[in-house]
């Protein structure tokens, strides 16, 4: 079988969060692959105990990537403070073409365009893609499920963080649709009663107290804070009142384009122009939207650069959305830049965890094995981008660990799924497929 069709077959997805169907990545001709082992946002280390506990693994899965899309350079981003992982790797790729880039200790780090440019000093074109330079970018995990893939196993497990309220922070494999219950009481249970989640990130991440959601393909972890922590506050704002607020306080400091880090690459995206959109010029809506074009969502100038604490990413995500449903495109003509700035202006991680008030939070997540397998999982079947999973099962089903749940749509972008418990199929519905084991059949808990 050709490598990208073994990728397909396993069902890997970009595991960084973009959940980006691996198989159409692998199928191009490039250059460079390039692996993120930035990790750049805060609490979550998953990442790194992968690379210093599953380097074998990783590193069979840049190999295979470089040897599907023909690259005949491999460069490792690391962070220079992870030192057991540069060690690990450095000792690894010695006497290979492959090469470990220490990268410092900044926010973001791991973003793609930020990484092509420090890897190789070459400029993703406006709106482009790192293909459009020659590179493949590929985050630790990818590459892992890469490797797996070649002994025949598909991604059935997820590597994640558990932070903050915990009684022991902790990363380890869960089975692709546990609920975040199981693991939080993996990590030893909360430290307060009163919590929220985050899910993935602080930065880039999503909300929840919902304990009966579920780990996906793209899930980096949870990171658990006091329910009346000042995250809490700024991630809960309706966008009625974030662009009632903005509009009323925005003084236009453009302390929030200065600090945007793919500003200071050279691309056209000024948030605080967006912030006109608001409503307090006269000019149209339409006009400033234009300037969120370049926006990759990283959340720095909301949570970080604003010194009135407004929502400046949120007025990009919306104008981006406005754009699409206007059918509207903006596109840079001036070829992007560097700003003489912008080493500079890099956000140090640890102001970061000062500027967010999550420094205390701030501990090792050491890697972790022995997690119980659950009773259930709720597979999702839309866990990456393109189109939901196919389901291939009915309920009754009897399914063992790999098997195949769901499948790509005819001619269409996607991933296929496959079961994380054995057991039996308990629900299949447009949203995901349920998993129970034996003992819960044999409690009575079988819905068939
Ligand atoms: S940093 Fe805040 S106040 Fe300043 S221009 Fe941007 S949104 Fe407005
Ligand atoms: S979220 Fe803000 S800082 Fe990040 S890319 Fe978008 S505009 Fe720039």
């Amino acid at each position: 079988m050709q490598i990208a069709e073994m990728i397909k077959s396993a069902g890997v997805v970009g595991a960084g969060g973009g959940g980006f169907p691996t198989h159409v990545k692998a199928q191009s001709q490039v250059e460079y692959v390039l692996v993120n082992g930035a990790e750049c946002e805060p609490l979550i280390h998953k990442d790194v105990e992968l690379m210093t506990h599953r380097s074998a693994e990783i590193l069979d899965g840049l190999r295979l990537l470089m040897q599907s899309t023909g690259a005949t350079r491999g460069v490792v981003g690391i962070k220079k403070k992870n030192g057991r992982a540069v060690e690990v790797f450095r000792g690894a790729l010695a006497g290979t073409e492959l090469e470990v880039l220490e990268l410092g200790d900044f926010y973001p780090a791991g973003d793609e365009y930020e990484l092509v440019q420090l890897a190789t000093g070459r400029l993703i074109p406006p709106g482009g893609i790192p293909l459009d330079v020659g590179c493949v970018v590929s985050n630790v995990e990818t590459l892992f499920n890469i490797g797996m893939a070649a002994k025949d196993s598909p991604v059935t497990h997820k590597f994640v963080s558990v932070a903050g309220l915990v009684h022991e922070p902790k990363s380890f494999w869960v089975p692709i649709g546990t609920s975040y219950r199981k693991l939080l009481d993996f990590a030893g249970g909360t430290t307060q009663s009163d919590f929220v989640m985050l899910v993935s990130g602080v930065l880039m991440g999503g909300f929840s107290t919902d304990l009966d959601e579920v780990v996906t393909k793209t899930c980096a972890g949870l990171i658990v804070l006091p329910a009346n922590h000042y995250l809490v506050s700024r991630k809960t704002r309706s966008t009625e009142q974030m662009n009632r607020i903005g509009k009323s306080a925005c003084d236009q400091c453009t302390a929030c384009t200065e600090f945007c880090p793919r500003y200071l690459l050279g691309y056209d995206i000024q948030p605080h122009k967006v912030m006109r959109s608001l409503g307090f010029t006269t000019s149209g809506t339409d006009y400033w939207n234009k300037f969120a074009t370049y926006c990759c969502s990283c959340g720095l100038c909301t949570l970080y650069a604003c010194p009135e604490e407004l929502f400046p990413r949120e007025a990009c995500e919306q104008a981006k959305t406005s754009m699409r449903e206007a059918g509207q495109k903006y596109q840079q003509v001036k070829a992007p830049r560097i700003h003489s700035m912008k080493d500079y202006r890099r956000v140090p991680t640890k102001s970061l965890l000062r500027r967010l008030r999550i420094a205390k939070y701030e501990l090792p997540t050491p890697f972790a094995d022995g997690f119980p397998a659950p009773d259930e999982v709720r597979i999702m079947l839309q866990q990456h981008a393109g189109k939901p999973a196919v389901p291939g099962v009915k309920v009754g089903t009897n399914v063992q660990v790999n098997d195949l749940l769901a499948d790509i749509p005819e001619d269409s972008l996607g991933a296929r799924i496959h079961a994380s418990l054995t057991g039996k199929v308990s629900e299949v519905t447009d949203e995901y497929i349920c998993i129970i084991t034996d003992a819960v059949v044999k409690s009575g808990g079988d819905t068939v």
